[in-house]
């Protein structure tokens, strides 16, 4: 079964985190302490911190931009990509927890990205205005064009919802094949994620070096840049 091809109609959720992207070398920015600069990264990436102190939030973001430009997408990217180029976008879909974009650069489209993206700023006093595309580091006069107000990253912070829970419980309902790639698959989404693909009798598989423990049918104890173009490669097999 693990081998065998997908059928046709098959509707496959993926939802990949930290895991898919470390073969890209994706700079944690923690020192051997876990320190960012003597900041916890989980004190950096909050709302409290950026009213505290945005100039250090903002440098902390500058500087993970920077660095992921110069990384590219690794096997595990590309195969998602071609895995949903072969199906279709409304067949395959892509969430990911990782900020870094490089599911896009690899080529996948529509990824749903749950704890937004280092490529875009957003308006600070207004979610629903638009989205600014940023390369580099923060212009520090950047203001919203709907309302003048600061820009900050349009990234999911510590104690803020994810984005698009409901788009993403609705293709997770729907789905006959549900895929964790690099990330826990008994910490928040991920269980809550495997719980509904299970109670849609949903097959559900984990890719992870170091298995989570959680209920999955299929367990790959490998690297995503080892096991997705293999698993890819099977799937696709007969077209
Ligand atoms: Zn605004």
């Amino acid at each position: 079964m693990p081998d065998a091809p997908l059928p046709t109609d098959a509707h496959v959720v993926v939802l990949s985190g930290a895991g898919l992207s470390a073969a890209s070398g994706v700079p944690t920015f923690r020192d051997a302490h876990g320190l960012w600069e003597g900041h916890r990264v989980e004190d950096v990436a909050t709302p409290d911190a950026w009213a505290r102190d945005p100039e250090l939030v903002r440098r902390f973001y500058d500087l993970r931009r920077v660095a992921c430009a110069e990384v590219d997408p690794n096997p595990g990217h590309a195969a998602l990509a071609r895995l949903q180029r072969a199906l279709g976008p409304e067949r395959c879909a892509l969430i990911t927890q990782n900020i870094d974009g490089l599911l896009g650069r690899a080529g996948a489209v529509d990824v749903v990205e749950m704890h937004g993206s280092l490529w875009r700023l957003q308006c600070e006093a207004d979610v629903d205005h638009p989205r600014v595309p940023v390369v580099g580091a923060q212009r520090r006069d950047a203001r919203c064009e709907a309302c003048g107000a600061a820009l900050r990253p349009d990234v999911v912070w510590f104690g803020e919802m994810p984005y698009d829970l409901d788009r993403i419980e609705r293709v997770v309902t729907g789905c006959d094949v549900f895929v964790s790639v690099g990330t826990s698959g008994v910490v928040y989404p991920a269980a809550g994620l495997v719980s509904v693909a299970r109670s849609v009798g949903a097959r559900c598989v984990e890719i992870n070096p170091h298995p989570s423990g959680g209920r999955f049918d299929e367990v790959r104890a490998e690297p995503s840049e080892v096991a997705l173009p293999a698993l890819v490669d099977a799937w696709l097999a007969d077209r």
